[in-house]
């Protein structure tokens, strides 16, 4: 089954916002076996949209729009869809009461604009809606369906996971391809496919093609390495991928942070909720960076405490109990100082475990330190005596937030190792 998706909306065209629905929708897709040939991105323009759709249309045999299915004048999708099928549209009752009780329940009236997101093509089929807009499939004269779902990623989502991808697994029959990610950090991208060359090179066959298939991807100071496998159904495929992910686990050992959407911050909370300990942070140039990392974890009011932000340097003395004297002798940016913070921010919010991170992210240097110097500390109190581990990293001076990205991972990464009791270096 060959499926084309199609973004609607200007903003995506002025570059203000990233279509981010169209690679979500191609990897879920090509995990029931829909193979997406081509993605197009259109402006609300009447005539360029129903260009692009009969184009895709003509080629594929599913059509996903996202887009254009708001009540503004710019919401063009219903009409233009209405007119390639050669039908009206029509009011759907059921739709108005339901979005008639959600402006009642908000306390707030129905803006009469709102009614046009009821009207649907006529014979269409209705994707109740997850927020204020309902989808709907029209199957055109050629045979293509075309199925529109509203912009909002997570509205998108929702009808995707309930409409679209079970009716598409279906009429799709058999196939899949699934991604498995190993998230490594304190490794370089050279060094982790070193130690995997010849387990990728023992993948491919005479051709150079692989199933599953390997991949590394760096960014933000983590190497990913996304492993592919492709299988008649996506258990088979999971199935498939696992042994790859095993060796891979295996070869690259203590730098592995995490597996598929966890990263350093979920061995964390493992580790610290399997102890019955507690962790806070005190971060100076990452402006609090650490801590929603670590708060985006489900449970973390367990385990984590919070945190100090001293950003100033006489808030490193009088928030995070750093010595004065130490600070003027070594300035801010400085090995003790990051340490002195680390158990300042355990001792200050009573937390087992203290996360001190101090560093330039530029634009200017910092006395002696350069821009992209990271210092990590983490102060350990789970047992007695309690014991200090620091980490110094230049990392590449680039925008102050990649800087500030790489020093929360570089943070992430010591504290993951130094919690997991594993203190010996990534190599
Ligand atoms: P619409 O259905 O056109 O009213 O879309 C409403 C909102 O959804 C837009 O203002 C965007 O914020 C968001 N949105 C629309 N299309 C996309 C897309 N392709 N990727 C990410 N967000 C989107
Ligand atoms: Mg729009």
């Amino acid at each position: 089954m060959r499926a084309e998706i199609v973004a609607v909306g200007s903003e995506l065209l002025l570059g203000d916002i990233a279509d981010t629905n169209s690679p979500w929708l191609t990897s879920r897709l090509a995990e029931i076996g829909v193979d997406v040939h081509r993605h197009t991105v259109v402006g609300d323009n009447p005539e360029r949209l129903a260009a692009a759709l009969s184009e895709a249309a003509e080629r594929a045999d599913v059509v996903v729009v996202g887009g254009g299915l708001g009540p503004t004048q710019d919401d063009l999708t219903r009409f233009v869809v209405a007119d390639l099928a050669g039908v009206a549209l029509e009011r759907h009752q059921g739709l108005v009461d339901h979005l008639e009780e959600r402006f009642a329940h908000m306390g707030r009236p129905m803006p009469e604009r709102n009614l046009v997101q009821c009207d649907l093509p006529v014979g269409a089929r209705v994707l109740w809606p997850a927020g204020t807009a309902a989808g709907f499939t029209v199957t055109l004269r050629e045979g293509t369906e075309i199925w529109c779902l509203p912009g909002p990623p997570w509205e998108l989502h929702e009808l995707a996971h309930r409409d679209l991808l079970p009716a598409l697994a279906e009429a799709a029959g058999q196939g899949a391809t699934i991604s498995r990610l190993v998230r490594t950090a304190g490794i370089g991208e050279s060094d982790v496919a070193d130690r995997l060359g010849d387990l990728v090179a023992d993948l491919e066959d005479e051709h150079g093609r692989a199933n599953p298939s390997v991949a590394f991807l760096a960014s933000g100071g983590e190497v990913r390495v996304r492993i592919t496998a492709k299988a008649i159904t996506r258990e088979e495929a999971v199935a498939r991928s696992q042994p790859v992910v095993d060796a891979v686990v295996d070869r690259l050992g203590r730098a592995v942070a995490g597996i598929d959407d966890e990263g350093p911050e979920h061995q964390v909370a493992r580790l610290l909720v399997a102890g019955g300990h507690t962790l806070a942070v005190a971060e100076s140039l990452t402006g609090g960076r650490v801590g929603e990392r670590l708060v985006a974890v489900p449970g973390a009011s367990s385990w984590f405490r919070g945190g100090l932000l001293c950003y100033a340097t006489d808030l490193k003395a009088t928030l995070g109990g750093v010595d004065r004297d130490l600070l003027a002798a070594r300035g801010p940016v400085d090995d003790e100082v990051a340490a002195a913070l680390a158990r300042g921010a355990a001792q200050r919010c009573a937390a087992d475990v203290g996360l001190g991170l101090v560093g330039v992210a530029g634009p200017e240097p910092q006395g002696d330190a350069e821009v992209g110097t990271v210092i990590a500390a983490v102060w350990d109190g789970r047992a007695e005596p309690a014991t200090e581990r620091q980490r110094r990293r230049q990392v590449p001076a680039r925008t102050r937030v990649e800087i500030q990205r790489m020093a929360s991972a570089t943070a992430l990464d010591l504290l993951r190792r130094v919690v997991a009791g594993d203190l010996a270096p990534a190599r």
